[in-house]
């Protein structure tokens, strides 16, 4: 195994092209350490013998997305949100996945604050549940352009005080994204604050290019954009953080691209970092 390499990994989506058979193999040939899987990856397999195809190949499943989308606007819907999410660990369990990553959502009928508090409630009910399957819900605080429609979690500040109102559970954590928290100014703080309170789970890498042409699938590859990605990540080591760097980078213009090229290029820029 190539030291470099070993707390790589990459979420699937990042290879949208390729089925969840081939990033594993290609992962694994590659030398990559661990895999995110997304739950479209379900369709044609089970999450056990995905998971079971991953570790024999000689990868670590990093995490699973994704959950959330609790606030909705009847408490009928709150409760189908609940019920998903309960299906979504109980997914991440098979698939030997430590955590599984919460995209929190927001109803745009209501206020955020409105939002935030149905998010603080549809964790509640499921924490338990989390924690008898072993899996960690890790809130990924979004980019605040995305706080009426996916998330109304929009900094890792919230994203800390959400686990503090939820008591520092052991099942709650933090999934931090460079794309969503590049621009705040308090990012390095409440990345150490996530740290010292256990609640530090994912780290997610890629790059945020100018112009964007879409506000969701136009990410950039590490070292394309303007991320101080080297900073961050050395901000992230001396939080303590021992866990994977994984890449996710959606992008119709990397997925218009050989995939294998592709895959070349991200290990030589995470190199770089
Ligand atoms: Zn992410």
């Amino acid at each position: 195994m190539n030291d470099q390499l070993d707390n790589l990994a990459i979420h699937t989506i990042t290879n949208k092209p390729w089925s969840a058979e081939q990033c594993i193999a290609k992962y694994a040939a590659a030398n990559v350490s661990a895999i995110t899987f997304w739950r479209y990856n379900f369709e044609g397999t089970d999450p056990t013998t995905l998971g079971r195809q991953a570790k024999d190949a000689g990868l670590d499943v990093a995490s699973l997305a994704r959950g959330g989308f609790f606030p909705a606007a009847s408490a009928l819907k709150r409760q189908a949100a609940i019920e998903e999410n309960l299906r979504a660990i109980d997914e991440a369990a098979a698939l030997g996945a430590p955590s599984l990553v919460l995209v929190c959502g927001a109803y745009a009928g209501q206020s955020l604050d409105d939002s935030r508090l149905q998010i603080q409630d549809g964790i509640a009910a499921c924490i338990d549940h989390a924690q008898q399957a072993g899996v960690v819900l890790a809130v990924e605080p979004l980019h605040p352009m995305y706080a009426e429609s996916r998330s109304a979690i929009n900094s890792m500040s919230q994203a800390n005080k959400l686990c503090e109102a939820l008591g520092n559970h052991p099942s709650i954590g933090i999934a931090c994204d460079v794309y969503h928290t590049w621009w705040d100014p308090c990012l390095e703080t409440q990345i150490t604050r996530a740290a010292e309170s256990g609640n530090l789970a994912a780290y997610h890498i890629c790059d945020w290019i100018t112009p964007t042409s879409d506000l969701l699938n136009d990410r950039a590859l590490m070292g394309e954009g303007c991320i101080d990605l080297g900073k961050l990540s050395s901000a992230i080591k001396e939080s303590g953080f021992n866990g994977y760097h994984e890449v996710e980078i959606f992008s119709n213009r990397w997925w218009a691209s050989d995939q294998d090229d592709y895959l070349s290029a991200i290990i030589q820029s995470f190199r770089k970092i």
